[in-house]
């Protein structure tokens, strides 16, 4: 029991340069978690999976633009590219991933009404992807977290993971991020600090 255990977040096609919804640098990551992928116990992984008629599209809301905010089932929400359609090309994970190596795979954002940042609930907490309760049926008590978007998915996993009570070791190396506003990914990774991840 308590294997080490490394949760990968949404490193799929769609996040890597060239992609819908392209993070910088992400590609970058594909090489540390396959490094660490061989080092842990348990292997995790996120993956986003959204209807394509999702709520968190700009397509889904006439009128509005990538990246406006506006209101989506009671919730604050950003408006994104059509990104990590199920069954589509830009929802697989990045070719040269060593998905061999994960054991388990857990989707999010896949009620159209409701986005999910964390890979433990809906933005409203709505709804859990059993991710938790899967962890602690392996007993497993820390995690360590790496990848995509360091200042949304990424940032919210880890905040939901503490709140569970994991303990949670950011691997800092490993997240980039989508930078909408300069500085968000300086200021994700000190709300994760000081929610009580620590930073390698
Ligand atoms: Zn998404």
């Amino acid at each position: 029991m308590n294997p080490s255990t490394l949760l990968l977040v949404d490193l799929q096609n769609d996040f890597m340069p060239g992609g819908a919804l392209a993070v910088s640098g992400a590609n970058e990551v594909i090489p540390i978690a396959n490094k660490l992928i061989d080092q842990f116990d348990l292997v995790v992984a996120t993956q986003d999976w959204h209807p394509p008629d999702h709520g968190s599209f700009a397509a889904s809301h006439e009128g509005h633009n990538v990246f406006d905010e506006v209101g989506l089932n009671g919730l604050p929400q950003t408006l994104w590219p059509t990104h990590c359609v199920e069954n589509t090309g830009g929802a697989l994970f990045a070719p040269t991933l060593n998905t061999a190596g994960i054991d388990r795979v857990f989707p999010k954002g896949t009620d159209a009404s409701i986005d999910s940042y964390s890979g433990f609930y809906d933005n409203g907490k709505r709804a859990s992807t059993g991710l938790g309760d899967w962890l602690r049926e392996k007993g497993v008590t820390a995690i360590t977290v790496l990848g995509v978007a360091t200042d949304y998915c990424v940032k919210f996993t880890v905040l939901d993971a503490l709140t569970e009570g994991f303990a949670v070791t950011l691997h800092v190396p490993g997240c980039r991020g989508v930078n909408l506003q300069e500085g968000d990914c300086e200021r994700a990774i000190r709300e994760m600090s000081g929610a009580g991840a620590t930073l390698t």
